[in-house]
Formats: C-alpha cells, structure tokens, sequence
C-alpha cells in the first residue's frame, strides 16, 4: 500500500472544511412519503380508494430512537434540499473523520520508522 504524507491527508482535510463551509442549509434526516388514511371513514381512503400522501422527515437520534417530522406541502421543495444537503454534509464528515484517523496512524507509522532508525 502506497504510504500518502501526512502534509497531504491534512491538506485533504482543509479541502473538505472548505466544502463544508460552502454547505446550504440542511436537516439532518431522511424526506419519506408516507401512505396513510386519514381518519374521515366516509373518505375514499377508507373504502379501499388511494391513500393520502404525506412526506416525513425520519431523524435517526440517539440510541436508535427514530423521530418523525411531518412536513407541509408546501414546504416540500425546500425541506428537499434540505435532506439532500445533509447527504453531502454527512459524506464530507465521513471523509474528514477517515482522514483524521489516517494521520494518527500515519504519524504513529513514522514515530516508529523514526525509532526503529534510531536503533539501528
Ligand atoms: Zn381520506
């Protein structure tokens, strides 16, 4: 495996947070419709006609708890992008988290190669 420099994986990092801070604005969730009747028995959801539609953001929590924002109509457009920001925000964290683990390795890696020198 090709050993990248620690120079490099930092300056990977500062290209990422430069991304990041060009981000829009952005809801940290899923936009999911949602098939549902709507309570009126006389409607034709309830007598096997088409369901209503209705969009939901999905929050995914802490401990798994999962958290339910009904959205307007509206809205939907915007919340939208909202959601689809948060995909690229959450993939520019990932990167950033990956490469940070990356130069503790690589600079344990050079520690050692230094010290196995110093051995010699
Ligand atoms: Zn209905």
């Amino acid at each position: 495996m090709r050993q990248i420099s620690i120079a490099t994986l930092e300056r990977q990092v500062k290209t990422r947070i430069a991304k990041l801070g060009q981000c829009e604005p952005f809801i940290m969730g899923s936009l999911v419709e949602s098939k549902r009747k709507c309570g009126n028995k006389k409607c034709a959801c309830a007598n096997g006609g088409e369901l209503h539609s209705a969009w939901i953001i999905t929050k995914h929590g802490v401990g798994n708890k999962t958290r339910s924002i009904y959205v307007p109509v509206a809205m939907l457009p915007e919340v939208r992008k909202w959601a689809d920001e948060y995909k690229k925000v959450k993939e520019l964290l990932q990167e950033i988290d990956e490469l940070s683990e990356q130069i503790i390795a690589a600079t344990k890696a050079r520690k050692k190669a230094i010290t196995a020198g110093a051995s010699k």
